[in-house]
């Protein structure tokens, strides 16, 4: 028998997941990574898949659903809205999320995001969005809503697995390593509520604009250095009484 590669990958870097129950006792809140027409929604840019895409859409699904869970708890939810001024442009990427646009828009399914007193909505023009909350003044938008909430725990879902959610997992654990985040103790990325774009590599050798980025694998490389970083990966997340 053949293992496919991402058989392979999961074989030799394996990553534990676990089933995550979130109850009022410890105080979370819900981070929504870049969940905008530009990067979900078909055909909505150059960034945004050109066909259907499971992954994708599940994503979207699952952060819905979650997003109106905390919702009605009225616990804290923080969106970040990838969203670019249009003269300046966020090398490598081509041109996308270009502010006043759809593409910079929350998905159809999350348009209610906007009107919710709990919901914090931050558009950043950086991948990394704990870096993208700083401000002109030194102060952080996404550090000042974890103190002023004094969340705990953050479960972080969205696009993309292995570049935005990423890195800001990456900056997010360091920045708790050094005390700036307190009370933050824990970081849970919510592996079904996650996706990544696909870019097959048959498809990038037809092409030499075009670098391969095969969805399944980068999205279990990005849910894997998440881990070594110190995060959680939860496969499912339901809440408790
Ligand atoms: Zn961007």
């Amino acid at each position: 028998m053949v293992s496919s590669p991402v058989d392979l990958l999961r074989e030799h870097l394996p990553v534990e997941q676990e089933s995550v129950v979130l109850s009022g006792d410890v105080k979370t809140g819900l981070v929504l990574v870049d969940v905008v027409n530009g990067f979900c929604t078909v055909g909505a840019g150059n960034l945004a898949p050109r066909q259907p895409d499971k992954q994708i859409q599940e994503m979207v699904d699952e952060s819905v659903r979650v997003a109106r869970v905390f919702c009605e708890k009225n616990w804290p939810v923080f969106a970040f809205l990838d969203s670019h001024h249009p003269d300046v442009p966020e090398h490598p990427y081509p041109p996308h999320c270009i502010i006043g646009t759809d593409e910079a828009k929350l998905v159809p399914a999350l348009e209610w995001l906007e009107n919710e007193p709990n919901a914090t909505l931050k558009p950043k023009d950086c991948i990394d969005g704990f870096l993208g909350s700083m401000e002109k003044d030194g102060s952080n938008v996404f550090v000042d809503w974890v103190k002023s909430n004094q969340i705990q725990v953050i479960l972080v879902v969205g696009i993309c697995t292995d570049i935005c959610i990423l890195d800001f997992v990456c900056s997010t654990m360091s920045a708790r390593n050094r005390g700036l985040l307190a009370p933050l103790e824990g970081v849970i990325v919510y592996s079904r509520a996650c996706a990544t774009f696909d870019i097959p590599v048959d498809v990038a050798k037809e092409d030499k604009d075009l670098t391969a980025h095969p969805q399944d694998l980068m999205h279990h490389v990005g849910l894997y250095i998440a881990k070594g970083r110190g995060a959680k990966v939860a496969s499912e997340v339901s809440f408790g009484a």
